[in-house]
């Protein structure tokens, strides 16, 4: 669904370009006070001063919408999530909570593998409807895009199942997020291939991606390179193939030990890299000089009371630098982007322009769409936030408190409640 929208009176604040913000550049805004912003058919079509025509009966058949002052900013992008899975692991939590060990949650049938038993026995209708339940309450935080993974399937069937979920929700008229599918098999090694890694990576080249293909069910290929779990090779293999069955690549990279993701991502030319807890300092500059988009996830090391990625030394490094939530039942059940964005202020020590660009423009650029979506040009899509003052500091400022007034969506306006 789109619409005519005129737009008036904001205070319009936005990264600019069509392409990833390095470095210096992310802390680059465009402020523009009392400020009209015009949408015809979903698109925008003017960003500049309020003119007289309203007056004159020209924008008769649009929506209007009076920003008293508020700040207007691009829609977020959360460009790493698995939103689609079965079941909840709140008790492993508690566990976790106790001290006890991952080890021994393992031993107990908790971990990943306990989503995935899960996930296997939910019908098309239940994993749907569950997931559809998330994104009502990551939309209201004004996600306009968003990226989802399979991952808990480990098989065939399920791991299709999940990317046909994505995409019947993204065709539905109701769903007022953009979704964007990622193939990730290779999230963990099921039991029926244990300490058969190789075998199951065959398995993934060979029976998934050509349908995945053929019926266009994902944009990107992701893998969980990781010691113990896929190595550099394995990674670079499938990563190597998918890009083959036109799947751009992606990574979960140096999360718990810095094996060298960063750098495989900088030399396939990976879109992103993700995590990078312990990406060291060779491979933060090889993906700066190879524009790889470094995508930090501090829910996940705040849930998991681990440090946080550098995402200021990447920044001074010339990266461009994204943040998502990493919505997942696991290691962070959150999809709060007002808790991102204080948590990347405050403690990561990102300044709160730098904290915008990284949710809007890099964010779509994670997801191969800066050209499209991530700041308020002619020729984008009209997404925005209008949030709940004429200040943009409050997104930090309110410590993981929702203050986007409404969210605009291809121009259609959806009121926060
Ligand atoms: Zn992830």
């Amino acid at each position: 669904m789109s619409e005519n929208l005129i737009i008036f009176n904001a205070k319009v604040v936005t990264p600019l370009g069509f392409s990833a913000r390095k470095g210096k550049e992310m802390a680059e805004l465009q402020i523009l006070e009392n400020a009209t912003v015009e949408v015809v058919d979903g698109t925008i079509t003017y960003v500049g001063p309020n003119r007289g025509e309203i007056r004159d009966g020209y924008y008769h058949h649009f929506w209007h919408y009076n920003a008293r002052g508020k700040c207007l900013l691009p829609g977020f992008v959360d460009s790493h999530t698995h939103f689609v899975f079965g079941g909840e692991r709140a008790e492993e939590f508690s566990w976790r909570l106790k001290g006890e060990s991952y080890m021994s949650i393992m031993q107990r049938g908790g971990g990943i593998a306990s989503t995935v038993e899960a996930t296997r026995k939910l019908s098309f209708i239940y994993l749907r409807s569950r997931a559809e339940g998330l994104l009502r309450k990551m939309t209201s935080m004004g996600i306009t895009t968003v990226e989802g993974k399979s991952g808990y399937g480990l098989n065939r069937e399920t791991e299709l199942l999940q990317l046909k979920v994505m995409r019947s929700l993204n065709n539905d008229e109701c769903t007022r997020v953009d979704i964007v599918p990622t193939f990730l098999g290779a999230h963990a090694l099921p039991s029926e291939y244990k300490d058969r890694p190789d075998d199951y990576i065959d398995f993934l080249i060979r029976e998934l991606l050509p349908v995945i293909q053929r019926d266009s069910l994902a944009e990107f290929c992701d893998v969980f390179c990781e010691e113990g779990v896929f190595s550099v090779e394995q990674s670079r293999r499938l990563l190597t193939a998918a890009r083959d069955y036109g799947l751009l690549p992606k990574l979960h990279a140096d999360e718990i030990v810095s094996l060298g993701g960063a750098e495989l991502a900088a030399e396939l030319g990976a879109v992103s890299a993700d995590h990078l807890l312990h990406a060291s300092d060779a491979g933060i500059e090889a993906m700066a000089r190879k524009g790889v988009v470094a995508t930090l996830l501090p829910l996940t090391a705040f849930a998991l009371k681990e440090p946080y990625a550098r995402g200021r030394d990447m920044i001074d490094a010339g990266c461009a630098v994204a943040l998502a939530t990493d919505l997942n039942p696991g290691s962070c059940f959150s999809g709060s982007i007002p808790l991102t964005f204080a948590l990347a202020c405050i403690h990561m020590r990102f300044t709160v322009e730098e904290a915008i660009t990284a949710l809007t423009l890099n964010g779509a650029a994670a997801l191969n769409r800066a050209d499209s979506i991530g700041s308020i040009e002619v020729g984008k899509k009209g997404d925005f936030v209008v949030l709940d003052s004429d200040d943009y500091n409050i997104l930090p400022y309110y410590v993981g408190m929702n203050c986007v007034n409404t969210t605009i969506k291809s121009g259609v306006l959806y009121p926060s409640v």
